[in-house]
């Protein structure tokens, strides 16, 4: 089979396109083909060597979204489910996985950085970490629930998200922002968005404010920050007295300064959010069946041009990049 790999050498142009060996399904997993894939920050930062911790194995198949269908009938799963992958490996029995949150298991990691991911024809995957994609929910929008949609959803039920409320999500067309937009609109929130793109109005924002514009006086109950550092200073500025400020993500960096004072005499909370659990997702899927989110998917690129797929995620784009494996 076609895989990508990457390691011990870092960066795109270390990207090696191998025929290698399909993988044997242990007990309790079956091997799934691989039909779409998304590419996320995990994914860019892992190929460029910045994520090296707990990853395994080097040389490594990236790639931590993703869709496809069964091809090995297991106990709970058969040949031909389509399935989309719960992207934590989990052990099942530590406090975390005990308490519903699997995706901070003690003794676990994510799919695609603790072990080889989705940049291939065939993987296995415990059958505990997949999910039946309903038959009525699109596949570009199924491959981005295991991480956008996921992430997006947990870090406003984090956030104590309210019908009513008002929310202002930076970054509000980017993987994640796509959905907490929608999500947030869905739940009942008045959604404001800070982008360079009108089209996320699409996508449940009200009010769209370009980057740099938000009113110094706007306040909102809820404040969405996933890009990190820079807009750390103007995002907390921006949540109003008793609320809160939601952080997932450190694309422009991972220190910030803080006014403490301001904290605590405004009763701001700061809530980290990551990922999702098992509940989740699942509670997640149940919501496409009765509601229909939109993926905007601005380029499709088979897995061989993975190279081509990394030079668009860095410009600034019209929707998600969906990796076409087969
Ligand atoms: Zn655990």
């Amino acid at each position: 089979m076609h895989a990508v790999n990457i390691g011990p050498e870092f960066g795109k142009e270390n990207l090696k396109f191998v025929d290698t060996e399909k993988p044997q399904p242990k007990h309790g997993e079956v091997l799934v083909r691989i039909t779409k894939a998304g590419l996320n920050p995990i994914d860019y930062n892992l190929i460029h060597g910045k994520i090296v911790y707990n990853m395994k194995p080097i040389p490594h198949i990236p790639g931590s979204e993703a869709i496809g269908a069964v091809e090995t009938d297991g106990s709970l799963f058969k040949k031909g489910d389509q399935v989309m992958i719960f992207n934590r490996i989990f052990d099942g029995t530590c406090d975390m996985c005990r308490s519903h949150r699997e995706h901070l298991c003690r003794h676990g990691g994510i799919w695609g950085v603790v072990t080889n991911g989705a940049y291939t024809q065939y993987v296995s995957v415990p059958e505990k970490n997949l999910f039946l994609i309903p038959e009525n929910l699109n596949h570009d929008v199924a491959v981005s629930l295991p991480i956008g949609g996921l992430t997006s959803y947990r870090s406003l039920i984090r956030a104590g998200a309210r019908p009513g409320d008002t929310i202002l999500i930076y970054g509000a067309s980017g993987n994640t922002g796509i959905f907490a937009s929608q999500l947030a609109s869905m739940m009942g929130l008045e959604v404001y968005g800070v982008s360079r793109k009108d089209w996320v109005k699409n996508y449940g924002c009200s009010t769209v404010f370009k980057p740099g514009d938000v009113p110094s006086d706007f306040k909102a109950d809820i404040v969405i920050n996933s890009l990190g550092a820079d807009f750390w200073k103007e995002s907390i500025t921006h949540v109003a007295v008793g609320g809160r400020i939601v952080s997932f993500g450190v694309l422009t960096g991972r220190e910030a300064a803080l006014d403490i004072a301001h904290l605590y005499t405004s009763e701001i909370g700061i809530i980290g959010s990551t990922g999702g659990s098992l509940e989740d997702l699942s509670r997640l899927l149940k919501l496409s069946e009765t509601h229909e989110f939109k993926a905007p998917v601005a380029t499709r690129i088979k897995l061989m041009q993975l190279g081509r797929a990394l030079d668009e995620y860095e410009k600034i784009r019209d929707g998600r990049i969906v990796i076409e494996v087969s």
